[in-house]
């Protein structure tokens, strides 16, 4: 029996060269060795006749290659090796990409086993990028479900593995979850999830450790953020209390707010009266109208003498708030500031960063639009009560952490990414969430359509058209400028070809990131005048801009996008009564058949996009996820009943005691969780 906390370097068959590789993986003691989980495990315990491949399939084949040779392609200018191959049942041909030395190890007329998945090209089927080992090679670790470790060079799997074997044997892991849990989930304990994890029986049994596994990642994230909830709720606050004229300030919009959008500002304003900073999520599509409700928020805050601050991720955003937040506000009897990288002012006026940091300071200033600036720290508040977080998820690690010095400040933050149930429920289970279920009235759902090239002339008429009508259009790029990176799109060549082939006669504009601010500025100003007809862009536009008369989004290369990415693309456009479109286009023959490019297609419903994100890509790679600290490397959260379950088990056991003095073991199990922390 080894104690988990017994360096590495301290364990036979590990001497300091070993120990040392080990390190660079995260491995520092026999606890890190132990839980250090294969990635995938590979079948070798039986072969697929090639004769029944599927498309999909991650299939182990034993054949003879028939032949094997390497070229370059012409379109794309990589190195591709094909081998075709042949077992009992019949011929495959399997191909990867710039490994041309793979023809100086596989010989033709041998005999290897190849591991890959299935895929179709042009209407064929093929292995991809298989793994391969010769059928003679010595298969001590390939009789089995083979456990298959994350390495980096100089450690082989066989080598990780036998450590890794010979450890588990030796160590009994103690349990830290509480007995009823493991009882009402019918749970392997910890010790066999662990082991069976590493080194299964059978696809079955690998499938019982996984969900235990993946309930402890759950179920420790839950319990650690509820914790740290009831901190947070043991904080004083200032009172944000209602006052008589906000009805009649929201009779003076020039709109009426939505059922939706009065249900969650009900939800928003009845925070404020609790004796505890409130923490809020607001989640609505682009275009929902979330924007008004922090104004509407904020405006209050003001109305009760106190500081409330809007922090944004980019200039441009924070320049079009306050350009509709002094429409709104400006004689309300309050002063109204922005302080970006450059741009400070004071009820619309320029003034000195001097002047608006001392009455910042001195709290005259009510309210204070801006972005990252705003967390500076010679920015000093007298009373601030609200900060309110436009699009959220674009703040990096970093920032959200300076967040945290406002404990005793109401938070709310905005995010037009929605979070599928199960993530809410588990990384931003502190946050209390209000939907913007509804669009505002009048708007006609936006036709998206995914364009191949033989498409790309008709598709530019059809922009023409929507020119001549009066209306406005977006291309997005992935890039900047021309790279090496092959096919895809610039924003400066489109810019190019665009303005001096397709469209000489209109007038057609530049907007990346690489621009100064200023520049920026001027552009987008001059397409909201219309006075810039086609804007080409890159990501920049992706968040909260407002454009009502734009009724195009061309996303060039849309498969380099992120689902939830495109989507904030397309909700630039639809923003009044027009009907408008999204046109994906893209130069890769299997953008076709991209699950999320159709998935974009086929819905324009942000929730249900974020369900399809999960699905897709996994909860370790959503958003969020990877920006918080805590990592899902097990857990794909698409067990909503499991995690709906896990969260009243933990919500019962912090209401009981959130110190877990009674449960020692679960205690050391969360306090090993990172603290970063989402707002
Ligand atoms: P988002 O939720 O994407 O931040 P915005 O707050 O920018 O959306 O709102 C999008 C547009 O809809 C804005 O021009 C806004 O003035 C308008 N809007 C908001 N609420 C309503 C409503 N209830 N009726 C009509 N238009 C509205
Ligand atoms: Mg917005």
């Amino acid at each position: 029996m080894f104690d988990l906390a017994t360096p590495v370097e301290n364990l036979y068959l590990i001497g300091p060269a070993r120990a040392k590789l080990l390190k660079h993986l995260g491995i520092n003691t026999l606890a890190d060795l132990l839980y250090y989980f294969p990635r995938a495990h590979q079948d070798l315990s039986h072969f697929t006749p090639i004769a029944e491949l599927q498309i999909g399939d991650f299939a182990n084949v034993k054949a003879r290659v028939l032949e094997i040779k390497s070229f370059r392609t012409k379109v794309r200018r990589l190195t591709l090796t094909q081998a075709l191959i042949e077992d009992d049942s019949g011929t495959i041909t399997c191909v990867w990409f710039n490994q041309p030395f793979l023809t100086k190890v596989i010989h033709s007329q041998e005999t290897f086993i190849f591991s890959g998945k299935i895929l179709k090209s042009k209407n064929k089927l093929q292995m991809q990028n298989p793994i391969y080992e010769q059928e003679k090679a010595e298969q001590v670790h390939t009789s089995r479900l083979v456990p298959v470790y994350p390495l980096t060079a100089s450690l082989t799997q066989k080598i990780l593995r036998s450590i890794i074997k010979t450890y588990l044997d030796k160590t009994t892991l103690p349990e830290f979850l509480p007995s009823e849990i493991i009882a009402q989930e019918k749970l392997f304990d910890e010790n066999r999830a662990v082991k069976t994890f590493h080194f299964p029986a059978d696809w079955p049994a690998l499938k019982t450790a996984q969900k235990r596994l993946a309930f402890d990642e759950v179920f420790l994230t839950q319990l650690r953020v509820l914790k740290y909830k009831k901190e947070r709720m043991q904080e004083p606050v200032l009172p944000i209390k209602l006052v008589p004229d906000l009805a009649d300030k929201i009779k003076s919009l020039p709109f009426e707010l939505t059922a939706t959008q009065a249900r969650a500002l009900q939800e928003i304003l009845a925070d404020f009266t609790k004796p505890y900073p409130a923490n809020r999520l607001l989640e609505g599509d682009v275009g929902s109208g979330k924007t008004i409700l922090a104004a509407l928020a904020m405006w209050l805050a003001s109305k009760n003498n106190l500081q409330s601050a809007l922090l944004c991720p980019t200039e441009v955003l924070a320049q079009q708030h306050y350009i509709n937040f002094l429409k709104l506000f400006l004689n309300d009897g309050f002063d109204l500031a922005i302080m970006t990288g450059s741009s400070i002012r004071l009820n619309g006026n320029p003034v000195s960063s001097a002047t608006l940091l001392a009455q910042i300071r001195s709290g005259k200033v009510k309210m204070i639009l801006g972005t990252h600036a705003l967390l500076e720290e010679k920015v000093n508040f007298k009373n601030l009560s609200l900060v309110v977080i436009d699009e959220q998820h674009r703040f990096g690690v970093k920032q959200r952490a300076t967040l945290k010095n406002f404990n005793n400040t109401h938070l709310l933050s905005m995010s037009a990414t929605p979070i599928p149930r199960t993530l809410a429920l588990t990384l931003y289970g502190d946050l209390d969430i209000s939907r913007l279920d509804q669009l505002p009235s009048g708007r006609l759902p936006i036709k998206t359509e995914l364009i191949d090239n033989v498409h790309r002339t008709s598709t530019y008429n059809f922009i023409r058209s929507q020119i001549k009508d009066g209306r406005q259009a977006f291309v997005i790029c992935p890039l900047i400028e021309e790279s090496d990176k092959l096919g895809v799109k610039s924003a400066t060549a489109e810019y190019k070809k665009l303005s001096e082939e397709i469209y000489p006669d209109l007038k057609i504009g530049l907007l990346h990131g690489k621009l100064k601010p200023a520049d920026k500025e001027k552009i987008m100003q001059k397409f909201k005048d219309n006075e810039i007809q086609i804007l080409v862009s890159t990501s920049v536009v992706e968040v909260g801009v407002d454009v009502p008369n734009a009724t195009v989004m061309l996303i060039e290369g849309a498969e380099r996008f992120g689902l939830a990415q495109l989507h904030q693309f397309r909700g630039r456009v639809g923003r009044a009564s027009f009907q408008s479109y999204c046109f994906l286009f893209s130069e890769d023959p299997n953008a076709m058949v991209n699950p999320r490019l159709l998935a974009v297609v086929r819905s324009t419903n942000g929730f249900e996009l974020a369900e399809e994100d999960l699905k897709i890509r996994g909860a370790g790679n959503l958003y969020g996820t990877e920006q918080s600290g805590y990592s899902f490397k097990i857990a794909t959260l698409s067990n909503l009943e499991m995690v709906e379950r896990s969260k009243q088990y933990a919500e019962a056991l912090v209401e009981a005691d959130s110190t877990f003095a009674a449960y020692p073991l679960l205690k050391q199990r969360i306090e090993k969780q990172p603290v970063i922390h989402l707002e």
